[in-house]
């Protein structure tokens, strides 16, 4: 695995908790629709380093990582970040990785656990990969939904895909899912479920507590894939 150091392009303040870092692409650097790089970030904190997944996808010209934003001195470093600063990565790692090949997929993702699968997601989208793909994702509030624009407009464009919001707190009038996926949110939006294949993303418990309802679903555990963001300890 090769390390490589590269300029910031352009931060984009994603949602009020939740930051695009957008980069150059290293020459010669490739990588699969889901995975991760180990990101180092200088700045008045000192270089702090943290695992980050590729929420651009291989088909775009730069790569960039999208953090939910703390006090940590990660994400200090972050917020100082300018145009033409060098940020370095180690990298591709990971195994959530879809390239296409099945004929129902269903994705699962809680809060900024979405990042690799709008890398997927937007791969799959340019390269035209067909099937059906469902996208179950929850959050805390539409404001802290990430990437709802684009994915609104890919399930447009794209009969095959269709997206289920889950708002912990719904705005009034809210007709769709509250609360969490669980197995009530998972029978009742996704058919043919022996079929499907999963890709599950968030922090370590919703990875857990969704791992437990397809486990209550029957589902073969061959049929899941999970990426963990470990650090965090709730819904993000
Ligand atoms: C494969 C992978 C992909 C990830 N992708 C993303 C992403 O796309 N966007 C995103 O926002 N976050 C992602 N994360 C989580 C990210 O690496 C950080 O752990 C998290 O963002 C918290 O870092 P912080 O600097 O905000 O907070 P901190 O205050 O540094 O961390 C909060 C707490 O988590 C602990 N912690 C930090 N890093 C880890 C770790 N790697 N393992 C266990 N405990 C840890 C700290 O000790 C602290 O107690 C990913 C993690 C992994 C493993």
């Amino acid at each position: 695995m090769n390390e490589y150091t590269i300029k910031v392009i352009e931060r984009i303040q994603r949602t009020p908790t939740a930051v695009t870092l957008r980069m150059e692409k290293p020459d010669g650097f490739t990588f699969k629709p889901g995975q991760w790089g180990y990101f180092t970030v200088g700045g008045d904190c000192g270089k702090v380093s943290r695992s980050l997944s590729f929420s651009s996808s291989p088909t775009e010209p730069h790569l960039e990582f999208t953090k939910r934003i703390s006090d940590s001195d990660f994400c200090q470093n972050v917020e100082q970040l300018q145009k033409g600063d060098e940020v370095s990565f180690r990298g591709p790692m990971g195994n959530l990785v879809y390239e296409g090949g099945l004929d129902k997929v269903t994705f699962m993702a809680g809060g900024i656990g979405i990042t690799p699968i709008r890398s997927i997601l937007k791969h799959a989208v340019d390269k035209g990969i067909g099937g059906e793909k469902f996208l179950l994702y929850g959050n805390f509030n539409f404001e802290e939904t990430a990437f709802a624009e684009e994915i609104k407009r890919w399930e447009k464009e794209d009969p095959g895909l269709k997206v289920i919001h889950i708002l912990k707190d719904p705005p009034e009038g809210w007709e769709g899912f509250t609360g969490f996926i669980d197995s009530r949110v998972i029978e009742a939006s996704v058919p043919d479920l022996p079929d499907q294949t999963f890709y599950v993303s968030g922090p370590p418990p919703m990875v857990n507590a969704v791992a437990m309802c397809l486990d209550e679903l029957e589902i073969h555990r061959d049929r899941v894939f999970k990426e963990e963001l470990e650090g965090y300890e709730g819904m993000v």
